[in-house]
């Protein structure tokens, strides 16, 4: 397969350099870009998201995100990409391993691959169970950094407990889940952490405030608490190419009545028809 290396599309080898302050430090950022039908879903606003973590953690982009756009849309077409995922991150660039920025600037170094990927339907219909965990990120969980090792435990606490999700708390709050964002349903209103340092503030994420607004359901971007997730009458969680998966059980607790819900439901439909119909917005 082929990848993005800086300005190139070229066969995919290692060229990663051991003093790369991304593979050091994790001092770099990343997007994930789900691809239906051969087109990247919602690029402007992935890009959108990258600028904005490149500017947060002062990296200078190696280029115009109308240019690296250009890039992905053409990485996509070499690898004959039909379902699946872009991924894409840009580092500090190579340098002597000192934890300051580089004295003398040195160009970031940019890579992206594509991975072919199944829609994950059946979980989408079906659902699944998810663990609590406490959330010990740092203070800037809204830039999207390769530093993600309490992503990681998080996860691998949930996958050891055969559950999709770790959802996060921090003391009593419920900000987001190691890899996606939450939603819960209550009443015929749904509530989810507002977009601020304590969450990444995801793609599907918005999408879903978009699709709700259109179903007339109302969305409050309000903090809430363990217990009022345990008793929602429906969770649900969003990320890129996961897309809506409601979540049935969470420890040992059934979610409503354990199966999916209709609001749920409804959001997933209405999500499905942005690339059902083939439209990209
Ligand atoms: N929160 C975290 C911590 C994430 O890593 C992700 C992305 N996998 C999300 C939320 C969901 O964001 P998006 O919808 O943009 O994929």
């Amino acid at each position: 397969s082929k990848i993005l290396y800086n300005n190139q599309i070229i066969g995919r080898k290692n060229m990663i350099d051991i003093e790369d302050r991304g593979y050091q430090f994790g001092d770099g950022i990343y997007e994930v870009i789900g691809v239906y039908n051969g087109t990247p879903l919602m690029l402007d606003d992935h890009m959108e998201r990258l600028a904005r973590s490149a500017k947060e953690v002062r990296l200078t982009l190696p280029s115009t995100i109308n240019e690296l756009k250009n890039k992905l849309v053409q990485l996509v077409a070499a690898n004959d990409l039909n379902e699946g995922i872009i991924y894409m991150q840009i580092t500090r660039g190579t340098a002597a391993r000192w934890h300051e920025f580089p004295k003398n600037e040195v160009p970031p170094v940019t890579i992206a691959y594509t991975r072919a990927e199944e829609r994950m339907t059946a979980v989408e219909d079906q659902g699944a169970a998810a663990v609590l965990a406490e959330d010990i990120r740092w203070l800037r969980c809204d830039i999207k950094t390769l530093n993600l090792l309490p992503n990681v435990l998080a996860k691998q606490k949930a996958v050891e407990h055969q559950a999709i999700e770790a959802i996060l708390h921090r003391g009593n709050t419920v900000t987001e889940a190691s890899a996606s964002n939450v939603f819960i349903v209550k009443n015929g209103e749904l509530y989810t952490h507002p977009a601020n340092n304590f969450i990444l503030n995801g793609i599907t994420r918005k999408k879903v405030l978009q699709l709700s607004k259109g179903l007339n359901l109302k969305v409050n971007e309000t903090t809430y608490s363990v217990d009022d997730l345990l008793k929602a009458d429906e969770v649900f969680i969003t990320a890129t190419k996961l897309d809506i998966v409601p979540i049935l059980k969470i420890d040992d607790q059934i979610i409503g009545f354990g199966v999916p819900g209709e609001i749920t439901k409804q959001i997933l439909q209405a999500f499905r028809s942005l690339y059902e119909r083939d439209n990209p917005n």
